[in-house]
């Protein structure tokens, strides 16, 4: 078997979810979509079932996947319905629905439901991405209270820059949520994973980490935390093959990097079709039989190419790992110009082990 692999440690999933509870002073919404940000949505809520308050997806088809695994946890449809035909089994299968535009405003009004849906009404609080305007809001609310087709409605908005500290663009998100729902008796949701991080002055009934459930860290831990996120993934793979080449040999395609000292190169069995980013550049880090080297020129499809030259123990068959314990993804993702959600969702073709909890 190629021993491309992606061990899941659903202990630190756990573990990172607990903390996430503990930083936002409500509950929490632990988010899956997108495979759990690929590492099997199943395996993730199955673990987080007797800890978490509930689960986020983007759409009903992750939804249902989780139903049908016996996920009973509250379930939350981060873009809604899509059309309207799927209103009546969001109902059925006891699923709650974001709401962000008119027209679902509409479908929900006009339709007839054999039970009343709960809804979480999102406000453009300045994202510019999806939701009902601060000037709008109230009255989207007030037609919804009045509607016999809705169970129940929580207020929600999202953060556009909460990672990044020196904007003024969450609090003035936030104070803009405050104002225009002033006075509405309903639970609130605001929180991504930076805002608990950095923004402790912004909470509300609701949060919704995703990143940092998986171990990832979009911003610096709050001062005063001695606590650690834990890496879930370790994308891992083994040398396949060795090269010793003198000073001013090129490697791998377009000859990005040509040696300039005898170098022991290794060639490892993954690439970007594993989800690898192919921009990683030389000098990004790996670890090999648990030493700190780099990664040496271009990323092919299915092999890279890693220095082995001051690795006394490496040898055909070692183990590289690419990120996980030893190294971290974000690090990578900030050396290939990407972020460390892209580098998890794109994971793919590699054999996945889960550490039970
Ligand atoms: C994906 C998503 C989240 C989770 O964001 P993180 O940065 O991963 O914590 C929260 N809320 C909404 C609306 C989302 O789409």
């Amino acid at each position: 078997m190629r021993p491309a692999r992606a061990l899941i440690n659903l202990q630190a999933l756990r573990h990172n979810y607990l903390l996430a509870q503990r930083l936002c002073s409500g509950k929490a919404l632990a988010v899956v979509k997108a495979d759990a940000y690929g590492h099997g949505a199943v395996a993730c809520a199955h673990a987080l079932h007797d800890l978490a308050d509930g689960f986020a997806v983007a759409c009903l088809e992750e939804a249902l996947e989780l139903r049908a695994a016996g996920v009973t946890l509250p379930i939350l449809l981060l873009e809604g319905f899509f059309e309207a035909s799927e209103l009546e089994q969001i109902v059925a299968h006891d699923l709650s629905c974001v709401i962000h535009a008119p027209w679902q405003l509409e479908v929900i009004e006009q339709a007839s439901l054999t039970q009343p849906v709960a809804l979480w009404l999102k406000m453009d609080s300045g994202m510019h991405r999806v939701g009902f305007s601060p000037d709008e809001y109230r009255a989207v609310w007030q037609r919804l209270q009045a509607s016999n087709n809705v169970a129940s409605i929580v207020l929600m908005t999202h953060l556009a820059r909460a990672d990044e500290l020196d904007s003024t663009q969450t609090q003035v998100q936030y104070q803009t949520f405050l104002s225009a729902t002033a006075g509405i008796q309903a639970p609130t949701s605001v929180c991504n994973s930076p805002a608990l991080l950095a923004w402790p002055g912004v909470r509300s009934d609701w949060s919704r980490p995703g990143i940092i459930l998986y171990g990832s860290q979009p911003v610096a831990m709050p001062a005063g935390t001695t606590e650690k996120l834990r890496p879930v993934m370790t994308l891992q793979s083994k040398v396949i093959a060795l090269r010793d080449l003198p000073a001013g040999e090129p490697v791998g395609y377009g000859a990005h990097f040509v040696t300039s000292r005898p170098t022991r190169v290794g060639i490892v069995a993954l690439g970007y079709a594993d989800g690898y980013p192919r921009h990683a550049p030389t000098g990004t880090p790996v670890a090999v039989d648990g030493q700190l080297t780099q990664l040496l020129g271009r990323v092919s499809m299915d092999m890279l190419a890693v220095d082995l030259t001051d690795i006394s123990t490496a040898a055909v068959g070692s183990t590289v790992e690419l990120w996980g314990e030893q190294v971290s993804i974000d690090e990578v993702a900030a050396r290939a110009g990407t972020i460390s959600y892209q580098l998890l969702c794109n994971v793919k073709r590699v054999h996945y082990e889960y550490l039970a909890v």
